[in-house]
């Protein structure tokens, strides 16, 4: 008895962000750099991709930092299209669809999401869900 989830990600960019990806470099960047090189909203960055398990740094003082290219090849990998049944959710470490174990509904604002651990690697994962309404890809 599964029930229907209508799947979206938050978080995707348009065709001219996404261009601008290309530019990232194999360097450390702050959450605004990035955003700026890219952008977005810095506000992104925390509520969507390091929620998302978005790979970072924190350094003594607790600022954030991330890699261009490890931002670009997991944002890439993130937002692939691929199919999930309504039990699973990706892992990055193990690249496969797995099944979600005693998931843990969040809510952040308007973002839903389940967190579970995944079976196979123990990877913390979360599965961005909306429940009902229409899709609203428009960007944050
Ligand atoms: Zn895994």
């Amino acid at each position: 008895m599964e029930e229907k989830v209508e799947i979206i990600l938050k978080g995707r960019l348009k065709g001219s962000q996404k261009n601008r990806l290309v530019r990232l470099l194999d360097m450390m960047y702050s959450p605004r750099e990035l955003a700026n090189e890219v952008g977005f909203d810095v506000r992104q960055i925390y509520r969507v991709y390091i929620t998302l398990g978005c790979p970072h740094e924190k350094d003594s003082t607790g600022r954030l930092w991330i890699n261009g290219m490890v931002f670009r090849d997991w944002f890439k990998e993130m937002y692939k299209k691929r199919a999930l049944k309504p039990n699973e959710a990706f892992c990055l470490t193990c690249k496969k669809p797995v099944k979600m174990i005693d998931p843990v509904r969040m809510q952040e604002e308007r973002l839903f999401y389940y967190i579970c651990i995944c079976p196979n690697c123990g990877r913390k994962l979360a599965r961005v869900i909306i429940r009902g309404k229409p899709i609203n890809d428009k960007q944050e």
